[in-house]
C-alpha cells in the first residue's frame, strides 16, 4: 500500500515536472512571437560586401619599399572577412576579389547591389606626393570640401581608365576633369546618414590605438556612386609615408587595422539592428477608458530617405508615396511618409512601407516641426494624456 502511494506520489511529481517544462517552453515562446513578430534575417544587417582595392594590372598606389596598395588592402579586407565570418556566423560576406584580380568599379558596386548588400566596405591605402602626408581618413560618398579630397577621389578613380568602353560604361564620366565630380553633387544619396555613421565609427577606431585621425570626409568615388547601399571607402594610411609604410607592410599592423574595422562593422551592425527591429505592438491593447486623448502635437512618421540636398516631393522619387515630408536635420534633409498621432499607427505604417520596398525605414517622433526620439514622443504623449 505504501508502495503503492509512493509509486503515485512520484508519478505526479514527474507530470508536474512535465507540465512545467511545458508550461515553461510556452511562455517563452509566447514572449518570443510576441517581441520579434518576423523571421530571424528579415531585418538587420545581414550582407556585408568587403571591397579590396585595385587588383591585378592596377597595383594601386606604390609606396615605400616598392609596396604595392593592391597587396596591403587585400590582406586587411581578408583579415575583416574573417573576423566577421567568425563573429557573425548569420552575416553574409562577400568580397569583390579575394585574390590578385583586376576587377571593374561599376562590377564591384555590381556584385553588392545584385544580393542587396546592407553594408560596401572598400578598403585602400593612400599615397600623395609628399612624404610627409600620413593619417587616416573614412569616405562616404559626396562633394569633396577640399582640392585634397578631390585629389583622392580622382586617384582612386583613375582605376576605371584601365577598363575597356570606360566612357561608355560610366556614362561619359571623366575621373580627371573637375566638372564630373560637380555632377555628383545632384545625385541623391539616401543613405549618406548611416554611410557617415560607419565611416565615423571606423575613423574612432583608428584614434582609439593611436592612429593619426584625418577625419571623415565625402569625394566624388566612383565605386560609391555606384552602390546602393551605405558605402564607405576608408583609406587605411599613407603608403608613401615611410614611417606608416612600413606600419602596414606588417601582417601583424594590418591585423590591428582589420580590427578597428571589425569592431567598427560590429558597432554599426548594433545600430542597424536595433533600429531596424519591429516595435512590440502587443502593448496597450486595451487602454484605461478613463484617459483622455489629448492632442500632445507629437506625430509619429517613418524615416525613408536622408539626403545632403533636398529631394523634390514627387511620389516617382519616394516608390510612389504621395505622404511625404521634408525635414532639415542638422543640415541634412530627411524625407518621412505618414504623419500618425499614435504609436501603435505608426508602427503599423513602418510594416507597411517596409512591404513597400523601404525595408530600412524607420520610425521617428516628430513634436514642434522637430525630429524626437520615438521615447520622447510616447513620453510626452503619456504626460499629456493625464
Ligand atoms: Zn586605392
Amino acid at each position: 500500500m505504501l508502495r503503492n502511494w509512493l509509486n503515485s506520489v512520484r508519478v505526479l511529481k514527474n507530470m508536474n515536472w512535465r507540465l512545467f517544462k511545458t508550461f515553461n517552453i510556452l511562455c517563452l515562446f509566447v514572449l518570443l512571437t510576441s517581441f520579434y513578430p518576423f523571421r530571424p534575417g528579415e531585418y538587420g544587417l545581414n550582407k556585408v560586401v568587403i571591397d579590396a582595392g585595385h587588383g591585378g594590372k592596377d597595383p594601386g598606389a606604390i609606396g615605400v619599399d616598392k609596396m604595392k596598395e593592391k597587396d596591403v588592402v587585400l590582406d586587411i579586407a581578408l583579415k575583416v572577412g574573417a573576423k566577421i565570418k567568425a563573429n557573425y556566423p548569420n552575416v553574409k560576406v562577400v568580397y569583390t576579389r579575394d585574390k590578385d584580380e583586376f576587377i571593374g568599379l561599376s562590377e564591384r558596386a555590381n556584385q553588392a547591389n545584385e544580393i542587396n548588400a546592407d553594408l560596401f566596405i572598400s578598403i585602400h591605402a593612400d599615397a600623395a606626393g609628399s612624404s610627409q602626408a600620413y593619417g587616416t581618413e573614412t569616405f562616404a560618398l559626396g562633394l569633396h570640401k577640399s582640392a585634397a579630397n578631390l585629389e583622392t577621389a580622382k586617384r582612386e578613380n583613375n582605376a576605371m581608365l584601365l577598363e575597356e568602353n570606360y566612357e561608355v560604361k560610366y556614362e561619359g564620366f571623366d575621373p580627371s576633369s573637375d566638372e564630373s565630380y560637380i555632377i555628383l553633387k545632384l545625385l541623391q544619396n539616401v543613405h549618406l546618414e548611416s554611410s557617415l555613421t560607419m565611416a565615423s565609427k571606423v575613423q574612432d577606431q583608428f584614434t582609439s590605438i593611436g592612429r593619426r585621425n584625418r577625419g571623415v570626409k565625402q569625394a566624388g568615388f566612383v565605386v560609391l556612386w555606384k552602390t546602393t547601399m551605405p558605402s564607405v571607402l576608408i583609406e587605411t594610411g599613407f603608403i608613401t609615408n615611410t614611417k606608416e609604410g612600413r606600419f602596414l607592410n606588417q601582417s601583424a599592423n594590418r591585423e590591428t587595422i582589420a580590427n578597428c574595422i571589425f569592431n567598427a562593422f560590429g558597432e554599426y551592425k548594433t545600430d542597424v539592428d536595433l533600429k531596424s527591429a519591429p516595435t512590440s505592438t502587443g502593448q496597450n491593447k486595451n487602454p484605461k477608458t478613463d484617459t483622455k486623448t489629448v492632442d500632445t502635437g507629437v506625430r509619429f512618421r517613418i524615416q525613408v530617405a536622408s539626403s545632403p540636398t533636398p529631394i523634390k516631393l514627387d511620389p516617382k522619387n519616394f516608390k510612389g508615396f504621395s505622404d511625404v515630408r521634408e525635414l532639415k536635420v542638422n543640415g541634412v534633409y530627411k524625407y518621412t511618409i505618414g504623419n500618425e498621432r499614435t504609436f501603435e499607427e505608426g508602427v503599423n505604417l513602418q510594416t507597411s512601407v517596409r512591404e513597400k520596398g523601404y525595408k530600412d525605414a524607420f520610425l521617428i517622433g516628430v513634436h514642434n516641426n522637430k525630429r524626437i526620439s520615438v521615447s520622447e514622443a510616447k513620453s510626452i504623449i503619456k504626460k499629456g494624456s493625464k
